[in-house]
């Protein structure tokens, strides 16, 4: 049990219109979570991480083409950099690595410009030239759709929703390809299709047939290396996605004005990529030692001060239970904790009396 003198303030989400596939795939791991990310007062503990980072690079240079290593060199570092300023604007006053030490930035550098540089030193890959080469859908031309109405096809990135079945998402890309209409998400990450990216897909499926009048035949996602995965689209896997997505909803906004309780899902698969374990109830009373997940300490200030040119922060530590009873955390960018007040931090280094903040640690206050 947590100590009782962690008070629980459960989140308090506000009204939502509208599901995207992020929020349905996060909504399937743990209820809760969802509230965090829907409360005003929480939802800035979920900020960008530096694989999102490296996505978003990617995302940007991907359906590009570029004539030599170094035109894409340069469109590469300009992205990383801009990427860059948004973490930084993000995680002020803390300081984000630079973008050269992100995880897997280097490889999904050369996987993207494998793909994307024509200049005869970096060819398509054999999945990319026995698909059409990326460049080759870069130059597909416009295809006016039948109603003459709608926007031209391929959309890229095009932002899409519908208020009668309660849903949006910005598909990467809605193309004919072969006269198939397809819908394509790119993923940077090299796992197979999950259940959530393949509900992603459907869900853009379903926003794609409202907007355009026609089911796409095919969804897939895309790698940078050139592989890709895909699966035929039905119209009862489409409709059946959007009725998760409107229970989900439903609930909700249940919860939202009160009616309702959302369940935490506290485990050591649901909590350890959660931002809001740190102001979470539920995942300090589960918590355990072996769970893999940056460290989590809850306590009250006992004192504040600087170790050269470093702030700490002296917590007397109320949970988890099983860590020692004094915790000094050495490093915190900013001055917020008073003596007297209850305070959790999360993902920082050590598990003995001393730790040491990282750039991406997080600081939540607790009602008292
Ligand atoms: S920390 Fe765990 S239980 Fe709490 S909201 Fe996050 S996923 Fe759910």
């Amino acid at each position: 049990m947590a100590p009782p003198e962690l008070t629980w303030r459960p989140p308090q989400p506000s009204v939502v219109g509208k599901v995207s596939p992020s929020l349905l795939a996060t909504w399937k791991t743990c209820r809760l979570r969802v509230g965090f990310q829907l409360d005003p007062a929480a939802s800035g503990l979920k900020r960008r991480g530096l694989r999102a980072a490296v996505g978003i690079v990617a995302h940007a240079v991907l359906e590009r083409q570029f004539s030599s290593q170094e035109e894409f060199a340069a469109a590469w570092a300009a992205e990383s950099s801009r990427a860059y300023e948004e973490l930084a604007r993000d995680w002020a006053p803390a300081t984000p690595p630079a973008a050269q030490n992100w995880p897997a930035w280097a490889l999904t550098k050369h996987q993207v410009a494998q793909r994307v540089v024509r200049d005869g030193a970096v060819g398509a890959t054999a999945a990319s030239r026995s698909r059409g080469s990326a460049s080759g859908r870069r130059k597909q031309r416009p295809v006016a759709e039948p109603t003459g109405r709608t926007p031209m096809l391929p959309w890229r990135e095009r932002w899409l929703e519908d208020a009668v079945l309660g849903l949006k998402g910005r598909p990467d890309l809605v193309e004919r390809e072969g006269g198939v209409l397809t819908v394509a998400d790119f993923k940077t990450g090299q796992g197979d299709m999950t259940d959530d990216h393949r509900d992603q897909l459907l869900i853009y499926a379903a926003l794609v047939r409202s907007s355009l009048g026609e089911l796409p035949a095919r969804a897939e996602i895309r790698r940078p290396d050139g592989s890709t995965q895909a699966f035929g689209v039905r119209n009862e896997d489409v409709d059946d996605v959007a009725r998760r997505a409107s229970s989900a909803r439903v609930l909700l906004n249940d919860a939202a004005v009160g009616r309702r309780r959302l369940e935490a899902a506290p485990g050591p698969d649901s909590c350890p990529s959660c931002p809001f374990r740190v102001a979470c109830r539920p995942f300090l009373q589960a918590y355990q030692p072996d769970w893999i997940c940056g460290h989590v300490a809850a306590g009250r200030v006992v004192g504040t001060g600087l170790l050269g040119a470093q702030r700490y922060l002296d917590l007397d530590v109320v949970a988890p239970r099983w860590r020692p009873r004094q915790l000094r955390l050495v490093g915190l960018p900013q001055q917020t904790a008073a003596p007297g007040q209850l305070w959790a931090v999360s993902d920082f280094e050590g598990t003995s009396a001393t730790g040491f903040a990282r750039w991406n640690t997080l600081t939540w206050r607790w009602p008292q």
